[in-house]
């Protein structure tokens, strides 16, 4: 099997663009006629849904942005009757942040098909078996991954992330031919297997599908060794469906776009300006055909380049390349994501000053979190029990705020270099993105 949908994903050029259009010019007036909010933005352009002709004019349309997906929560942006849905998913992010994306069966449908296109471009087919370690529940990998594999008529083991142990077990036992997970978290097992002293050549293993966070090739190279498989990426975000919005295939230069659902332009995220093919920019993606949650010009804060280079694989579909970084300063740590802003914000509430620096590192494939934070004056004359008080409540508040725990330490007055310029908040040590990412 070498594609899920062939006449899709190998349909020529011209034909994507001609089908972009007449959904994109359906789709406008859908939005149109739904979602006030989005309305108005085209109004504020003086733009009306018959100026949009073909895929052509999709520059002229208004851009959506994470802030307007908070303005809008949580219904703000639906575009049917909330009966009509079946499903929510929401991004890993934080309670101020938190996007709620909403799902017709349509919707689900159209998601669960791009992740079966997906597994098939890693080489599955019906007589896998897949397992999926994502986490399930709000987060959209385990049950985009879940879905795909149902499509494709797999056996689908729906294991959800932790419990390593059991992973390996269940693996063992029923003969698992493709993982699923994040690229940490497959580190993380096939280091586990290790130490039970499997070797990768007794593992039923033959590929994994990772995503949902970066990684280098370097960390592929790791994986693929440990587990004695070939390691695929996958990209999505929750507020387009989630993930398989790109995925790899054999080729693995860079992930195609399911362009028949997602539309997809790169631009200076400074000007706003489109950007020619083979440009560095900020991706930008349009729903063409989603029914509850349909987000047009959705600003992923992505930094990436497309290429239409022909792909050996015989898909037709743009390629991306891997993430190469953000063009604002969210954080990806163990998979929840992390704004600088918000950790100033506990700072403040409990009253220290702005003064702070996150320290992020990989040690044995899992993320660490320390902030270093300067105690104020009049609260330094502390005990070292005091101070690790201090330490405690305040991790717990950044905890109950991110959703994720971070080592906090409380270090001196004056003792975080000030900056002339902008600060240095964020020192990342892990180097998850590379800049030479096309190969040929
Ligand atoms: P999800 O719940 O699908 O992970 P989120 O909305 O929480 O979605 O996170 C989406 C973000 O995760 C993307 O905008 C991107 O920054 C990052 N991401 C997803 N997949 C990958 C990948 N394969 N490589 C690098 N970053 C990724
Ligand atoms: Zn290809």
């Amino acid at each position: 099997m070498r594609y899920f949908h062939e006449t899709a994903e190998t349909m020529p050029a011209e034909q994507i663009r001609a089908l972009q259009s007449e959904k994109l010019c359906r789709q406008v007036r859908h939005v149109w006629d739904h979602v006030p909010f989005y309305r108005k933005k085209m109004e504020e352009k003086g733009l009306r849904p018959e100026d949009i002709r073909s895929i052509d004019d999709l520059h002229l349309l208004p851009f959506l942005t994470k802030a307007d997906l908070r303005d809008c929560y949580p219904c703000g942006l639906l575009a049917v009757p909330k009966g009509e849905c079946v499903r929510i998913q929401s991004t890993s992010g934080t309670t101020g942040r938190r996007v709620v994306a909403f799902y017709t069966q349509h919707d689900v449908d159209l998601w669960e098909e791009c992740c079966a296109r997906a597994l098939v471009a890693a080489g599955a087919d019906n007589e896998d078996v897949v397992q999926v370690a994502y986490g399930y529940g709000l987060f959209t990998g385990g049950a985009g991954l879940n879905g795909g594999s149902h499509k494709l008529g797999c056996l689908t083991l729906p294991m959800s992330s932790g419990n390593t142990d059991r992973q390996i077990q269940f693996m063992m036992d029923l003969g698992a031919t493709v993982l699923c997970c994040t690229p940490s978290y497959a580190a993380y097992i096939a280091e586990a297997m290790r130490e039970k002293g499997i070797r990768a050549e007794d593992n039923p293993l033959k590929a994994g599908i990772f995503g949902a966070e970066p990684w280098t090739e370097e960390m592929r190279r790791a994986i693929e060794q440990g587990l004695g498989i070939k390691a695929y990426d996958i990209y999505g975000l929750t507020e387009i469906s989630g993930p398989g919005v790109a995925f790899e295939c054999q080729e693995q230069q860079g992930m195609h776009i399911n362009e028949d659902h997602f539309a997809v332009e790169v631009i200076d995220p400074d000007t706003g300006e489109v950007l020619p093919e083979g440009s560095r920019g900020e991706l930008v993606f349009t729903c063409l055909d989603k029914e509850a949650f349909p987000l047009l010009r959705y600003r992923t804060r992505d930094i990436c380049v497309l290429s239409r280079k022909k792909c050996s694989c015989g898909r037709t579909f743009i390629r991306m390349t891997k993430p190469m970084g953000r063009s604002d300063d969210m954080l990806i740590i163990r998979g929840v994501n992390v704004f600088p802003s918000q950790i100033e914000t506990v700072l403040l509430q409990q009253g220290y000053t702005p003064n702070y620096q996150i320290i992020v590192d990989r040690v044995n494939n899992t993320d660490t979190f320390d902030v270093l934070v300067e105690l104020p004056e009049e609260r330094f004359t502390d005990t070292v029990s005091g101070v690790t008080e201090q330490e405690k409540k305040l991790a717990a508040a950044m905890q109950s705020m991110l959703g994720i725990h971070p080592v906090i330490r409380l270090v001196g007055p004056h003792t975080i270099a000030r900056s002339e310029g902008k600060a240095v908040r964020v020192v990342d040590k892990r180097k998850l993105t590379s800049d030479s990412q096309w190969k040929g």
